[in-house]
């Protein structure tokens, strides 16, 4: 009954991309490949594109208050969230045994880019990672800084962690401000999102940290040689055991991306983020991947304000301080020639374009929406939000998100509803 009932939701609301391939894909499951589930997409025109980017109707009548809207979409999500779940059902998965010296690991790293001082909060993190996923895998991990590791960071990071440890310093040309910067626009910038009580708008290392995780860091010398990522902050949480590899399941399964929790930004911190991409799009347009998170990325329903001050999008976006990524997509040619644009146009320091909304837009309009997964069995907290899964491999209460007065700030429902389909949903 609750399957169906959750089913049912989402099939009112989802265009069924691909429902005639579900078989072929189960099938391909089962022999080991996703190959004839790729589908020839044909491009799309400049106005056929800018028709996908208005969002069109809607899901909630006209006049139904947020309150409302806020309550439908949280008890969505926490009812999906109390579905028993254990590993990904109908997917490649690969178990390697505790001493198996043959396993063949995938070209990946976990990396974090952290401060000395923060050195407590990393090892937090790593720890948990180690204790309930890594001990089985010894991945590496690299750990990236404008400044030198001091000798108590390294020791105690490697102490910690089961795999290789790497340590990365980004050249000053890197993590600078560019040169293209107006200081007297900029000036004025910062003004502003002060006076709209943006957090960090005058933290001149905030805005590089955010352009560096946006468009730089797979350029580093010692990143090149890697396809996979794992990002890792300090101080958050995963208290669900993984027992398959997280890497190879990307790659056996041809996914871009991963991650566990979905969010609003603050429309103030990009005002002409999208603009300044419709622009690129327009010139543009053979980037576009027809099967784009279009919806998910205009929708205006649940924060009307955050779309009309973002200028026609959303703000939804893939909370980035967890994500799994294949580095590949942002050395291709679509995100390199769209992040040059947005360097062009300056936003990381005019305004302060975050890494999570780049990241999002560039994955939900270059990228195949079904190479991009929720991964409802990670439990995950960074204050104040959560992923909790209802698991008997985790340790916590499942459906838990946040304190009720940032549930607005939920776009979970969204993605499940836009932009998985009722086949998705189910392999787990
Ligand atoms: P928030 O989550 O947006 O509040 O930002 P955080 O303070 O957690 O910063 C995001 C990530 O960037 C974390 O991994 C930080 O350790 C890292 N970070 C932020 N600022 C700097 C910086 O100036 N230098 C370095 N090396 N890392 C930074
Ligand atoms: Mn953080």
């Amino acid at each position: 009954v609750f399957l169906f009932s959750i089913g049912k939701l989402v099939e009112e609301h989802t265009v069924k991309h691909y429902s005639d391939k579900i078989q072929s894909y189960t099938n391909d499951v089962l022999t080991g490949t996703r190959s004839s589930i790729k589908q020839a997409f044909t491009p799309m025109t400049v106005d056929e594109i800018m028709v996908k980017l208005k969002f069109q109707k809607g899901i909630y009548a006209p006049g139904t208050t947020k309150e409302q809207i806020v309550s439908d979409e949280m008890s969505f999500h926490e009812q999906v969230l109390k579905k028993k779940i254990d590993e990904p059902k109908g997917m490649i998965l690969r178990h390697k045994e505790f001493k198996d010296d043959t396993y063949k690991l995938a070209n990946a790293t976990l990396l974090s880019l952290v401060r000395n001082k923060e050195l407590d909060g990393i090892l937090h993190a790593i720890s948990q990672i180690e204790k309930n996923w890594n001990q089985r895998y010894h991945y590496p991990i690299t750990f990236i800084n404008e400044e030198k590791f001091t000798e108590e960071f390294k020791t105690k990071v490697t102490a910690a962690w089961s795999g290789p440890v790497y340590f990365e310093l980004i050249p000053p040309e890197i993590w600078n401000k560019p040169s293209n910067i107006n200081p007297a626009k900029e000036k004025k910038g910062i003004e502003r999102l002060t006076s709209l009580g943006v957090q960090y708008a005058g933290m001149d290392s905030y805005h590089n940290m955010c352009r560096f995780n946006s468009g730089w860091f797979y350029r580093l010398e010692g990143l090149k040689k890697f396809k996979y990522y794992w990002r890792v902050e300090p101080d958050v949480d995963f208290f669900c055991r993984v027992d398959y590899d997280l890497f190879r399941f990307m790659e056996d399964n041809e996914l871009t991306y991963g991650f566990t929790i979905s969010l609003y930004d603050s429309p103030w911190t990009i005002e002409t983020l999208w603009p300044t991409t419709l622009k690129f799009v327009s010139e543009n347009p053979q980037y576009v991947h027809p099967n784009g998170a279009f919806k998910w990325l205009t929708e205006n329903q649940q924060n009307p304000e955050n779309t009309k001050n973002a200028q026609g999008y959303s703000t939804c976006h893939f909370w980035s301080n967890f994500e799994i990524g294949d580095m590949d997509f942002y050395r291709g040619e679509a995100y390199s020639k769209w992040f040059d644009s947005l360097e062009e146009a300056g936003g990381f320091y005019y305004e302060r374009w975050g890494d999570a909304p780049v990241h999002s837009v560039g994955l939900g309009l270059f990228e195949d929406k079904s190479k991009i997964w929720w991964f409802r069995d990670i439990g995950y907290h960074h204050s104040p939000y959560v992923n909790s899964p209802n698991s008997d491999k985790c340790d916590d209460t499942p459906g838990y998100f946040s304190p009720e007065d940032v549930y607005d700030q939920n776009c979970l429902p969204n993605w499940i509803k836009f932009e998985m389909t009722v086949e998705q949903l189910e392999r787990y």
